[in-house]
């Protein structure tokens, strides 16, 4: 009986301990991922220190950030073409590091294709006045091949203003018009995330914009409805990365400081 006893005693220490011990096991902090059912009482619960963001040197207005893939620096059109047949960007390079659309010679668009991106884009309206309406500066910026943010030379210059500069062409009027003086320098800074489609090539997540204009919110996180038509409804048709095109819609508009970051 004693012997029994004393096994008893021992098995119920060596039970206790184990119990004890597994309490002490301090609790993990948590990482990104995982979604803490409780609230945390504690500060250090809800910091989160991996993983870190990549770190990048920002830009100035002359030196690009970083991590930029750079289009157009001023040096040369080596990573644009014609769009129509693939030759050599015909615009005009000029000894200011801008460049200028030759009217007649076409659309050019980027060698390379994207995806999701983070875009800026400076442009200039002819100092000269010329015609009005849609035929005043007007040009055009499009991601992937079909989504066009309006350019045009909107200064006492009226027209449709789903058709202005700063438009997502005829889907989504800009929030204001932050356009400068005809002649001088504007920015665009284009947030864009792309369509994505299913295996049977239907639209599964519609594409959005985010734009600023010199610095000025002008689309704030607007769906993309499809292709950006001048005639119809906008078309939904499968398609993945694809370039950047600058259009030749006549106007004498000048490009500089094209650069951009993969989202
Ligand atoms: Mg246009």
């Amino acid at each position: 009986m004693t012997k029994l006893v004393r096994l008893l005693i021992v098995a119920f220490v060596v039970f206790s301990c184990e119990k004890t011990t597994k309490k002490t096991i301090p609790q993990e902090l948590p990482i990104a991922s995982e979604i803490i059912a409780k609230e945390p009482d504690k500060p250090e619960m809800t910091r989160i220190w991996e993983p870190k963001p990549a770190r990048v040197i920002p830009g100035n207005g002359i030196i690009q950030p970083s991590d930029a893939i750079i289009l157009f620096d001023g040096s040369n059109l080596d990573e644009w073409m014609s769009k129509n047949d693939g030759s050599a960007a015909k615009w005009e390079l000029n000894k200011d590091g801008s460049m200028t659309i030759v009217p007649g010679t076409g659309d050019i668009q980027t060698k390379k294709e994207f995806g999701s991106v983070q875009l800026h884009i400076e442009w200039k309206s002819p100092s000269e006045i010329q015609g009005e309406g849609q035929d005043r500066g007007n040009s055009g910026v499009y991601l992937q091949k079909r989504y066009e943010i309006q350019i045009l030379d909107n200064n006492d210059n009226e027209t449709y203003v789903n058709g202005q500069a700063g438009a997502i062409y005829k889907q989504s009027i800009p929030l204001v018009n932050a356009a400068v003086a005809t002649g001088e320098w504007n920015t665009y800074d284009i947030i864009f995330h792309a369509p994505e489609f299913d295996t049977s090539g239907n639209k599964a997540v519609s594409g959005t914009f985010t734009v600023l204009h010199n610095g000025i919110l002008i689309q704030d996180h607007v769906e993309i409805k499809g292709s950006t038509e001048d005639i119809g409804w906008p078309k939904n048709i499968a398609h993945g990365n694809a370039a950047i095109v600058l259009q030749d819609h006549g106007s004498e508009v000048s490009y500089r400081n094209i650069w951009l970051r993969n989202l």
